[in-house]
């Protein structure tokens, strides 16, 4: 049995080993209840701060309160968007979000006009970069919270977050930047970036599932979704996760170490498999050819089906992903390549290779001809 490819990091990413030794010896020594005063819970305390000061600097943030966890990247967006907008909608009921952000945060700012909100979304150009002009247009002294993701995880093209700051500071506004996708891949820096509010994930940096935070740059105004207890300054009430905190830290520390040798060496496997899979007849590239993330590489083929695509190369023992995982189960077109302007049919065709640790340059060959194989089967069979 050939090994197989996993190809789809950014739907779940293997814990890195590095944090499986941190986690297992955490397991082992007891922690208690970091609101507790004695030993145990001071333990906890110090676990929970340690983590704390790991992720901000992942991250530029130079104040490690500055960040609180969360369960995952939709509980910090669904705190970023809600949050921040109700607390401060004194100052107006707008609400501007680009095209093409995650359902975690399109679905937020969308519940918000059920509220009296209006919501904008901003348009993309065919390489999925979000319009500054129309951004310009958008956000008004009215506008509260403006949110772009600083990468797409369907097309892997990165915005440009610091012009976008920018234009929402000049009007008076906050801005959220989901960074899911991209913290822990390519340097980030909220003081550099202008950014206010910033979604991170734990297993996107390599640490295990359950766990997220967000940075809350001192002064911005959020009220809590869940209201509870005091945990994480009464932002996100409820017992501390100790050991997916803890996890978390170590995996942001890790991947920040890393990432200069991970982005150099991702980016060439990146470059080889969008050689040779775009080499395959009728075949284009999704997303921007330059300004894509390093791990990230997306493609579509007209006249095929994504979710064949899917299980054809599961059966020759890869995994790729077809849109989102986080809208496969509805089957809809996706949103994202609507919005980069591919008609609904040409939208159904995708399928995207997320790159990590555990890919290597000599894995492209089966990849490239599984692909190939792959499309020009289905395309024998298409009724399309
Ligand atoms: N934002 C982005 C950009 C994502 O890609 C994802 C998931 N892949 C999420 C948010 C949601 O993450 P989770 O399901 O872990 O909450």
């Amino acid at each position: 049995m050939e090994e197989r490819i996993y190809l789809d990091h950014a739907a779940a990413m293997p814990v890195h080993p590095g944090v499986i030794r941190f986690g297992r010896q955490f397991l082992e020594e007891f922690a208690g209840n970091p609101s507790t005063i004695y030993q145990e819970g001071l333990q906890a305390q110090a676990a929970v701060a340690g983590a704390r000061e790991k992720v901000a600097a992942l991250v530029g943030a130079k104040d490690p309160p500055s960040i609180i966890f969360t369960s995952g990247a939709t509980e910090s967006n669904n705190i970023a968007i809600r949050g921040t907008a109700l607390r401060n909608a004194g100052k107006g009921k707008r609400v501007v979000v680009s095209a093409i952000e995650h359902i975690s945060v399109l679905n937020p700012a969308k519940d918000l006009q059920k509220g009296g909100f209006t919501l904008t979304q901003v348009p993309v150009d065919h390489y999925g970069v979000l319009d500054l002009d129309a951004l310009g247009a958008a956000v008004t002294p009215r506008t509260v919270v403006t949110s772009v993701h600083y990468a797409n995880n369907e097309i892997g093209t990165i915005e440009p977050i610091r012009e976008a700051a920018e234009i929402v500071h000049d009007r008076g506004g906050y801005l959220h930047v989901d960074a899911t996708d991209a913290a822990g891949r390519i340097p980030i820096d909220v003081e550099r970036d202008g950014i206010d509010l910033l979604t991170l994930s734990s297993n996107q940096l390599g640490g295990p599932a359950g766990t997220g935070a967000l940075y809350i740059r001192p002064g911005v105004r959020v009220q809590p979704v869940l209201v509870g207890g005091g945990q994480e300054r009464g932002l996100r009430p409820g017992t501390e996760n100790v050991v997916g905190i803890a996890c978390m830290g170590e995996a942001a520390r890790l991947a920040g170490k890393e990432m200069p040798e991970e982005m150099r060496r991702l980016s060439a496997i990146r470059d080889r498999l969008i050689t040779g899979i775009t080499g395959i007849e009728d075949t284009y590239l999704t997303g921007h050819p330059r300004e894509r993330l390093p791990h990230h590489a997306s493609f579509r083929f007209p006249r095929i089906e994504g979710e064949s695509i899917q299980l054809a190369m599961n059966m020759l023992g890869i995994a790729v992903a077809t849109g989102s995982a986080c809208t496969s189960m509805t089957l809809e077109a996706s949103h994202v390549l609507l919005a980069i302007g591919l008609a609904h049919d040409e939208a159904h065709g995708s399928m995207v290779a997320t790159l990590g640790r555990g890919n290597t340059l000599d894995q492209v060959p089966r990849v490239v001809n599984a692909a190939r194989e792959t499309v020009k089967r289905l395309r024998a069979i298409t009724p399309l």
